[in-house]
């Protein structure tokens, strides 16, 4: 049965429980979208997980402020310029900078000067994301002016119930303030990115549905959404035997993925780690129905294992060269090419 461009909330709904022939034309569908609107081209972004130190309490996230078995760090400076500088050598195009949550005056201008000596030193030819949670609009603004290109802030979960059961009930964590940051985001200038976890306990395919059209609505330009994968030392711990099954969970994600492509046929996808968590070729697996940039995890391998948002996370104990070759062999599989030295800017976007 072809599957049309256009969907409804309701064949959305339907897509996400699809089997056998619907399950095998909704992804053909999406990788034949992935190849007219985006090519069969995978783009790199290095992933610098500069600090697990985090102010926020998110009931899902490992390293969580209330978690105190957490080894909390900072990488120096100059590591994480060694570590842009790596990805510049290794034409890998752009780095993502992403830490816990701080509205602290030393960590905004502590990203501020990252921002401009990366820029400095790869004379502004590397596209620098960053993922350092919810600011003031005139820290995105600050951040832009100083060369960050681009923002990514997951929603999470668009139904605004659930999103209050994920979070303590205090004010800074609520939905309204992720929806004005999303939106102080894109006014900064930022190519946008947002996302949600699906399989989290509560949710239902109904609010997945609603997520692929929030994401639509927003005009987001790029998305990184994955399982919900648990952590022990976290409230949600508690509903773990309630959960769909990881491979329920990880089949669900690969649906998501087809589905965002279909209905935003341009806009940057990525398939994240912990689709790897539970596959092995788990990001291969999405590339081939429909993501298009990936994120070698570049962080100096002995910080990795204090990175912890869910348990299982692959790669800590490996180094970004390590990675370099496991990805070039893995998107070998799929017969997509990586864009080497390629921003890979959201076609969206521009
Ligand atoms: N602190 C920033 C923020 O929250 O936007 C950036 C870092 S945060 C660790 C990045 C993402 O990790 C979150 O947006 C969330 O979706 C994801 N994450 C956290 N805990 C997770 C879990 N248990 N399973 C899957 N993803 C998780
Ligand atoms: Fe902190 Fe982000 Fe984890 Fe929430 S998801 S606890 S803000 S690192």
């Amino acid at each position: 049965m072809p599957i049309s461009d256009k969907l409804t909330r309701q064949q959305i709904i339907q897509l996400l429980a699809s089997e056998g022939e619907e399950r095998k034309s909704l992804f053909e569908t999406a990788a034949r979208v992935k190849r007219e609107h985006v090519g069969n081209i995978v783009y790199l972004r290095g992933l610098i997980e500069f600090s697990n130190r985090c102010c926020k309490n998110c009931f899902y996230c490992g390293i969580r402020a209330g978690n105190n078995k957490v080894v909390r760090y900072d990488l120096s400076d100059d590591e994480i310029i060694d570590s842009a500088r790596f990805a510049y050598d290794n034409k890998y195009g752009s780095i993502v900078l992403q830490s816990g949550e701080s509205e602290s005056n030393a960590f905004i201008t502590r990203v501020d000067n990252l921002v401009k000596e990366i820029n400095r030193i790869t004379d502004g030819r590397l596209r620098i994301t960053l993922s350092c949670g919810e600011q003031k609009a005139d820290v995105y603004r600050r951040w832009y002016e100083s060369g960050a290109n681009r923002y990514l802030l997951r929603i999470e979960t668009s139904n605004p119930q659930l999103y209050s059961r994920l979070h303590p009930n205090d004010e800074r964590h609520t939905f309204a303030r992720r929806i004005q940051c999303l939106d102080d985001i894109r006014k900064a200038g930022f190519q946008s990115g947002t996302g949600v976890m699906i399989g989290l306990p509560f949710q239902t395919n109904s609010d997945l549905a609603d997520d692929l059209l929030f994401m639509k609505d927003l005009e987001t330009d790029m998305v990184g959404m994955g399982p919900y994968l648990e952590h022990s030392e976290t409230p949600l711990f508690k509903y773990r035997n309630e959960l769909l099954t990881v491979e329920r969970r990880f089949d669900l994600s690969l649906k998501m993925v087809a589905l965002l492509r279909i209905i935003m046929k341009n806009i940057n996808i990525a398939a994240t780690t912990a689709l790897q968590t539970i596959d092995k070729l788990g990001r291969e697996k999405a590339i081939m129905v429909g993501a298009n940039v990936i994120m070698p995890n570049i962080t100096p391998g002995s910080y990795r294992d204090n990175y912890l948002l869910y348990q299982g996370k692959p790669c800590t104990d490996e180094n970004p060269a390590d990675c370099k070759s496991c990805i070039e062999a893995r998107i070998a599989l799929t017969r997509n090419t990586i864009a080497y030295g390629e921003w890979g800017d959201s076609a969206h976007y521009s």
